[in-house]
């Protein structure tokens, strides 16, 4: 027997990237075991299956689940864990000391707190410090996925160069003082990093392993372009060639990014991944705060995605990504939170919110331009898909889509009193939080239920990721954390010593 559910709202709006502001008045959609069946009025759906379980009582907006694009999948935040917002650059080698969590008890109250707001599906751009967390740390993030049962591509992450700046590792360390580069070799001998074997064998297993999960898809993640070597780049193509994934990669986020690539090989680090075989509808871009317009267009013309990290942008002081200017070039621009968002609560719908109002330009400019909340809403569900590699499949409640479901409560959204000619995607777009989310099936299945996990204790996950945040490091994690700290104000000071960057910024949001 075919488990059917009916989620029932006083609006359904089925397909955000559709026509602008159509709605299903006082509608439902029909889920047929993991799929939409139909999308209809109560009334009418509820006649063709009088067996279904009925979610929701007739007064929630039902939109499909939204797609966050750009995640690591942390449960506590950077901030939570001691490190202030700085510049990207100094911030990473920050990020670099900061203590390990166990990976599966990170991922889970990671996925909890996105299906709270409302996420179905993450792109996990993967991280690890060393090989032994590599191998186990990426088994666990997917098995935590699996469990709490929300749909992810699991990118398998791969550098070569660069790690602590954009000079050669080996000059940089020279620079440093001899018991600081001596304390950094005896830490590499013991942390032996990925190699790209290390990266093609892992990628080739894990799809093996998930080939057939409903749920679960894995990518290739090369951190970004500035951390690969041409030679790495080539491999990650033709692994993920054989295994049949796609590639998602940080792709110019900073200004020093953007100053480097363009005096590095390939005239530019688009071109350069044009050049390598690398773009294309399977490929995606984090950030793409410093594309130039000849880069949008490559990323256009290829079908390769951009996701737009607002919040996070903002927080390490990278810039404003031109979203009007690739929307216009015709990039499929969708949204993540990069586990760093304004507000440092992953509420996916707050973010939805930035995106709407950061890029809106003055009127009285050349070019005067804001995204509608339609636009907003159809980038973080339609336009996931593709990087994501779901495609059609999600992102809009069509039937044969997957039932990925959020229910929200829409009174709660109103508060004392809203027009009532309001537009139920303006309502969600100017109010909605976490806090409103009432219902959340994923693949056909209730996962989280009038604010509630139907399988998961969170309080439990949250005492479990407190004792671990509180614990003592092991010796070696103790002696990597405090080199890492050591390194961050030479790392400073490198970019400090290079020239003023000239380039100008392509969006003109004020002038002196
Ligand atoms: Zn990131």
């Amino acid at each position: 027997v075919v488990r059917r559910l009916l989620v029932r709202g006083r609006w359904v709006v089925a397909d955000p990237a559709g026509a602008p502001g159509a709605a299903v008045a006082d509608g439902a959609v029909l889920v047929e075991g993991e799929r939409v069946a139909a999308v209809g009025t109560f009334a009418e759906l509820a006649t063709r299956a009088p067996g279904a379980e009925v979610v929701g009582d007739g007064s929630g907006l039902v939109i499909p689940g939204l797609v966050n694009t750009h995640h690591h999948g942390r449960g506590l935040t950077s901030f939570q864990l001691g490190l202030e917002d700085d510049y990207l650059e100094p911030w990473l080698a920050g990020w670099r000391a900061l203590k390990p969590l166990d990976a599966y008890v990170d991922t889970v109250y990671s996925a909890m707190r996105l299906i709270q707001s409302g996420v179905t599906t993450v792109l996990h751009s993967g991280v690890a410090r060393d090989m032994a967390r590599y191998v186990e740390d990426t088994a666990a993030h997917l098995r935590a996925y699996d469990e709490v049962g929300m749909r992810v591509s699991y990118g398998v992450h791969v550098l070569d160069q660069h790690f602590f700046t954009h000079q050669d590792d080996g000059e940089f360390l020279a620079a440093l003082p001899a018991d600081l580069s001596g304390e950094i070799e005896a830490l590499s001998a013991e942390l032996a990093a990925p190699t790209a074997d290390d990266f093609a064998a892992l990628l080739t297993a894990q799809a093996a392993r998930y080939a057939d999960h409903p749920r679960i898809k894995l990518l290739a993640s090369p951190i970004g372009p500035d951390w690969c070597s041409d030679g790495l780049l080539r491999r990650v193509a033709d692994c993920v060639g054989e295994v049949g994934g796609g590639i998602h990669m940080h792709c110019l986020e900073s200004p020093f990014q953007r100053a480097w690539a363009l005096d590095g090989p390939g005239g530019g680090a688009v071109q350069r991944l044009h050049g390598l075989g690398l773009l294309g509808p399977a490929v995606s871009l984090g950030h793409a705060v410093w594309l130039t317009r000849e880069q949008a267009a490559l990323c256009a013309d290829s079908g390769t995605s951009v996701c737009h990290n607002a919040s996070s942008n903002l927080r390490l002081r990278v810039g404003v990504m031109p979203l009007g200017e690739l929307v216009d070039a015709g990039v499929n621009v969708a949204i993540g939170t990069d586990g760093i968002t304004l507000d440092d609560d992953e509420d996916m719908l707050r973010e939805l919110r930035l995106v709407a109002k950061l890029h809106g330009l003055p009127r009285g400019l050349e070019r005067a331009w804001r995204p509608s909340a339609d636009d907003v809403l159809g980038m973080a569900t339609a336009n996931g898909g593709r990087p994501t590699l779901w495609g059609d499949a999600i992102g809009r409640l069509t039937p044969g889509a997957l039932a990925d479901v959020v229910l929200v409560d829409a009174e709660r959204m109103r508060g004392v009193y809203a027009d009532p000619a309001t537009r139920p995607v303006d309502l969600l777009l100017a109010r909605g939080q976490r806090r409103h989310v009432d219902t959340v099936v994923i693949g056909g299945r209730v996962v989280y239920r009038g604010g509630g996990f139907t399988g998961l204790d969170t309080g439990v996950i949250a005492a479990r990721l407190r004792e671990l945040a509180e614990a003592e490091l092991d010796p070696l994690g103790a002696r990597w954390a405090a080199a890492m700290r050591r390194i961050q104000p030479h790392v400073e000071a490198y970019y400090a010593a290079r020239p003023p960057l000239s380039l100008q910024s392509s969006y003109v949001v004020n002038s002196p």
